[in-house]
């Protein structure tokens, strides 16, 4: 990696304010989901075991710059340390006097988490006055949270003008697995794209074409493809400003060493709802009133017999409308066939992630990005100002 990170530097009583993504779920004052906790617990524990003393900081939600009781990191602060087996001590300010005393009296070993970054404003705004702030207490920075390594804000950019700033070990993990997919690809490569839209991910599609083998489209994404080819969308969602995009993708396709592969059939129904009429079409058959949902079974056997041939996969965004069954079967066909193939495979994005987790099939994927935006930009090839600004290794 072209990064520094916290392997590279000595922290041996050091203070090292860390950003972490403790922007976890709550419910009634309690952690729903501690996944993103557990992400960073290799960082913490190996700056702890180096005797650094050690200054969490997250946004969770949207305060926008005001405090909010409910927003508040003490649950995340009690689930943290039944998590490491040792107290951790919330304060109740970001920055400031009271802070600067805390860390100053901390000892080797010792973790600390300050409240949400977002009470205060200058946080989104990368106000360089309140970057300074969050850096004066402290020796070093390391930046741990990947899922907004897109965002330029006061804790993932403005901080690094002041004190030295390196990547955090999930950090380091997320460039070094993401840019294999980029910079290594073992073929033959599959991408899978899925979700809503054509503009949240038409750059990613141009970047995979130059890169990939077969780039499968499904989801909403797809009828947009469909409009492009003359298709009628029925009442599908699609978006009409992006129709022109799709054509010149599929052109470009023709073009390239990449074949775009679209679904053969589409599971279309009158209503989004658990126990609608549904049925089976062939994508220039989606009738009027009707909308496509989801793949069809056609499509699933398409898509996995390239995935059977396929040493490298990455996939991004659910293939139907997977929050409403059955319109989840043709992601679940697909994400079975993911899981018992060989494949280096990598997964990104929020919803898609929740999918596998659902069919208890997240752990059979070689790599999932903790980002979603984060993830996307990486992989269309943009810098991201969270990573830039970490100190170049050699
Ligand atoms: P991810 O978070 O995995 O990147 P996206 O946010 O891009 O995925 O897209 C996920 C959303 O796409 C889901 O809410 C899903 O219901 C929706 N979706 C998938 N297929 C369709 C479809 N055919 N029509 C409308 N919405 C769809
Ligand atoms: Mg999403």
């Amino acid at each position: 990696m072209s990064k520094k990170s916290i392997e590279d530097i000595d922290v041996s009583g050091k203070i090292i304010l860390m950003r972490v993504d403790f922007n976890v779920p709550l419910d009634k004052g309690l952690v729903r989901d501690d996944a993103r906790i557990r992400a960073v617990l290799p960082t913490i524990q190996s700056l702890l075991s180096r005797d650094a003393r050690l200054v969490l900081a997250s946004h969770l939600g949207r305060p926008k710059g005001e405090p909010k009781e409910e927003l508040k990191m003490n649950p995340v602060a009690s689930r943290l340390s039944e998590i490491l087996g040792k107290p951790v001590k919330k304060l109740d300010q970001v920055v400031g006097a009271s802070v600067n005393k805390a860390i100053k009296n901390m000892k080797n070993g010792e973790v600390l988490l300050l409240e949400n970054l977002r009470f205060e404003k200058g946080e989104e705004e990368n106000d360089p006055r309140f970057a300074k702030q969050l850096a004066e207490p402290v020796d070093i920075f390391v930046n741990d949270a990947f899922g907004t390594a897109h965002r330029a804000h006061a804790s993932t950019t403005g901080i690094s003008a002041y004190i030295p700033a390196v990547a955090g070990l999930l950090m380091k993990k997320e460039i070094e697995e993401l840019t294999r997919c980029l910079d290594n690809p073992v073929r033959p490569m599959s991408v899978i794209l899925g979700g809503a839209k054509v503009s949240d991910k038409i750059n990613v599609m141009r970047r995979f074409l130059q890169l990939a083998d077969y780039l499968m489209v499904g989801g909403g994404m797809a009828n947009t493809f469909f409009a492009a080819k003359g298709y009628a969308p029925g009442a599908s969602f699609y978006e009409k400003e992006l129709v022109d995009e799709a054509a010149s993708i599929i052109t470009e396709s023709e073009k390239s060493g990449c074949r775009l592969v679209l679904p053969v059939d589409l599971v279309v129904t009158r209503e989004i709802k658990a126990g609608s009429d549904s049925k089976v079409v062939e994508p220039d058959q989606v009738n009027d009133h009707w909308k496509a949902v989801d793949i069809g079974p056609g499509t699933a056997k398409l898509f996995s017999s390239y995935i059977a041939e396929s040493a490298m996969i990455v996939w991004n965004g659910p293939l139907g409308v997977f929050e409403t069954a059955p319109f989840d079967q043709g992601t679940g066909q697909v994400a079975r066939e993911v899981a018992k193939s060989r494949a280096y495979s990598v997964v990104g994005g929020g919803d898609l992630v929740a999918a596998l987790e659902g069919l208890d099939l997240a752990d059979e994927i070689s790599f999932i990005s903790t980002g979603g935006g984060a993830t996307l930009e990486f992989w269309e090839g943009k810098e991201l100002p969270g990573i830039s600004v970490l100190q170049d290794s050699g």
